[in-house]
Formats: structure tokens, sequence, C-alpha cells
């Protein structure tokens, strides 16, 4: 299951930048709270909790706290007004919309209404808008910007998430109607790159995992962006959300991608998921592809290595099998050679499989003679040494006993004189 990470995935700069600060913040100990979330992500707001940082709604329920303002920025009214309550402020704003602040307080007046190209609603927008001195006019669609009057003159600036591709086309509007526009456009490539990439990872993915909070619209915009190109998308905000038969087949491709506020331990935590289930699906597989053996199976496989004292052979199990030489009956074995082999221990206790060769001989001479038992047949045998009470011969590589009173019909005074002899024998 190859798994990719898009480049840029999880903080942003000014979230980044925003989350350090407040956990500094946090291990001074001097009582604060954030004005609002901190940033979209529940996995942060309640470790901030824990260490002593809150939320609070509204400036009157910091109650002389330290009051840490979030990336999103505030009005001007709201940091006077927490000074008047004798909060001490932290401006964690970012610096992106730190200066589309600083371009709409300097660069409009009475005789130059701002519009702002954004989402009423957002907190970003309601906040800059608290710094304009003059008229503000929030348009979101082109539709809304021909609304508007036709002035001599306006300054545009756009919500720093805003899409560029929206951002053109109320400007084309506010063109036609405006006399004298000065253009700035503020917009942080930040979304957009994360959108880009996400995109581009999804169109070749068999699935997509975008992690982040339900609550972050960046979020939800990067999640939607991805389900349309990849069907099977899913949005998690931490890893014991993905389903366990999310990622069932491990040869499928999965995309992994973070909304701006998606902490980088929310991140990790999903991608050490997907890698355990993808060495656990790998295993598995790899697993069902090795053949099993047991002791005194015979399997067939490819001489792998010959040295003078043994041979090791492939045969499909997780580790090599290894044939002394005196359990080896064909002298000329080499590399590549397929043999027939038989276990004679599946674990010698150092990991390695032994092997015979020769009890595979052994056995099929053993089955050949009882074959001929069975159907009363003879068997042929040299003698090889004379014993007490007959002699011992070989039929066949298998070692047989002779008895003295079945060497012949008549007495026998010397039984060495069977030895080396060829003789015709029935097993009795
Ligand atoms: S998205 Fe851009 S403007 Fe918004 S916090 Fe991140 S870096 Fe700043």
């Amino acid at each position: 299951m190859p798994i990719e990470i898009a480049a840029h995935a999880g903080f942003c700069m000014g979230v980044r930048r925003a989350v350090e600060a407040a956990m500094d913040v946090a291990r001074t100990g001097t009582p604060s709270c954030t004005l609002g979330e901190l940033i979209h992500n529940p996995q942060v707001v309640e470790m901030l909790r824990e260490q002593g940082v809150p939320p609070v709604s509204s400036s009157g329920e910091a109650q002389g706290r330290q009051v840490l303002i979030r990336s999103h920025g505030v009005s001007r009214a709201v940091i006077d007004e927490l000074a008047d309550q004798g909060c001490g402020v932290v401006d964690l704003t970012c610096p992106f919309v730190d200066k589309l602040h600083r371009i709409v307080r300097d660069e409009a007046g009475e005789d130059c209404p701002v519009v702002l190209v954004g989402e009423k609603e957002h907190p970003e927008v309601k906040g800059t808008a608290g710094w304009a001195s003059g008229t503000v006019y929030v348009v979101a669609t082109p539709e809304e910007a021909e609304q508007l009057p036709d002035m001599p003159r306006a300054l545009a600036v756009a919500q720093t998430t805003y899409p560029p591709e929206r951002w053109k086309a109320v400007t084309e509007v506010l063109r036609r109607k405006v006399g004298e526009l000065k253009e700035r456009c503020t917009i942080c490539n930040a979304t957009e790159i994360r959108q880009r990439e996400a995109k581009e990872l999804a169109a070749r993915s068999d699935a997509m995992i975008v992690v982040g909070g339900r609550n972050s619209a960046n979020t939800q915009k990067l999640y939607a962006a991805c389900k349309a190109l990849c069907p099977r998308t899913i949005l998690v905000e931490c890893a014991a959300e993905i389903p366990p038969a999310f990622a069932n087949n491990y040869s499928e491709f999965i995309g992994i991608t973070a909304g701006a506020s998606t902490p980088d331990g929310s991140l990790k935590e999903v991608v050490t998921r997907m890698t355990d289930i993808e060495n656990k699906d790998f295993m598995a597989e790899v697993e069902a592809t090795l053949v099993k053996i047991r002791a005194g199976q015979t399997v067939t496989g490819t001489v792998v290595q010959v040295t003078e004292d043994e041979v090791c052979v492939n045969i499909g199990y997780k580790a090599d099998g290894l044939i002394k030489r005196s359990e080896l009956t064909q002298e000329d074995v080499k590399l590549g050679d397929e043999i027939e082999v038989e276990v004679v221990k599946v674990n010698d206790g150092e990991g390695n499989v032994l092997l015979s060769q020769r009890n595979i001989v052994n056995r099929k001479a053993w089955e050949a003679l009882m074959a001929k038992y069975d159907a009363g047949e003879y068997v042929d045998g040299v003698g090889k040494e004379a014993v007490k009470g007959g002699l011992i011969a070989d039929v066949d590589g298998v070692r047989a006993f002779v008895p003295a009173s079945q060497l012949s019909q008549r007495y026998v005074e010397k039984i060495a004189d069977f030895v080396g002899k060829d003789m015709k024998l029935k097993i009795i």
C-alpha cells in the first residue's frame, strides 16, 4: 500500500507561529486565555485548556488575564477594549493578516472606501473591517460586487484565504464601477498551495485521507476538493477515526493531506497508523504466499548456493533450506538446479530448515520394496557382510538381513562366500 503525503500538509506559517507562542505562554504559568479558539482544531484547543490557556468568547470574560489574539487577528477596538480592562495582550495575528490590517488602516479613509473581498462572517474579515476609518463594503462574489454603488475611488483587498479566481472575478467588476481603484491582492498562497497539491494527489490516489478539524473551513474545502477527484476520500480528526476496512488492499495508493490548522502530531499519527496497516497487510500478503512446511514433507526447491559442506535451497519458505553433503545423493548439483528434498527439521534452532535428499531416495526405495513384498516379487540384492546368523545385503540401498538358513537350500558352511555376490531375494 504505497502512501504519499502532500508536500505542504498541516500547519501554515501563521498557525504554527501562533500555536508555538501559545505553548510558550502556557509554560510561563501567567494566567492567560485565547480570544476565541486559537485554531480550528479541537485537540490543540483542548491541550491549551489543560495547560491553563482556555478560550474565552469575549474580552469581558478575560477578567484581567493575559489575552492571546489568534492568527485571524481582531479589530483595533477589541485591542483597545482589552487594554481598558487591564488585560495584557499577546498579539499572535498572522503577519499576512497584520499586513492586511495596515493596508486598510493606511491606504483607505473617508474619501476612499474599502471593498473587502471575503466572507462577511469570517473572523478575519470582521477584524479587518475594524481597522478602516471610513466605509467598508464586504463582497464575496462578482454578483455582490455588481450591487455596490459607483464610486470615484476605492481600495480593494482580500481575505487572506480567499480563492484567487474569485478575487479576480470580483476586481473585474470593481474596475468598471470604481473610477480610481487601488487593488491590493492580500491573498496568502498557503491555502492555494495546499489546495493545488491536494487536488493533484487526489487525482492519482485510490483513496485519500484529509486530516483536520471538522469545524475548520479550510479543512472542509480541502476535503471537498479531494472528494471531487477521489470519491474514496475521508476526513478524520485523528487516526482512531480511520475506518478499519478503509485500507484493505495493500496495492492501493493512499494520499494524505492536512489542513493548515492540523497539528503535526495528528498528521504523524495518521501516517503512522497507515504505515502500520501497510506493514501488516504486506506481511499478511507475504505470509500468504509463503510455502507452509512440516517435517517429513517432500518439497521442490531451487539450488541457490553450493559450498563444500552443504547446499542451500530456496523452497519458497521464509528461510532457505540447507542440505549437508552427506544427505545429498546428487553429487553434481549446481546453482539453479531444481531438486526434490525432504524437510528434516523446520527449524534447527538457528532458523535454518534442514533438508535431505537421501531420505527421499531411501523412502522411495523402501516403498518400492514394500510394493514388491506385497506382490510376492523377487528383489535384487548384493551380499555385503557376514554377521552372526546370516548375511547383511544391500537391496536398492536398503540394508537387509538374510538369515543363514535362507541363504541356500543346503547347509551353508561359509557365509562370507556370499559377500559381493548378486542375489535374487524375496522379502519374508
Ligand atoms: S493561511 Fe496564510 S494568512 Fe492564514 S494564518 Fe496561515 S499563513 Fe497566515
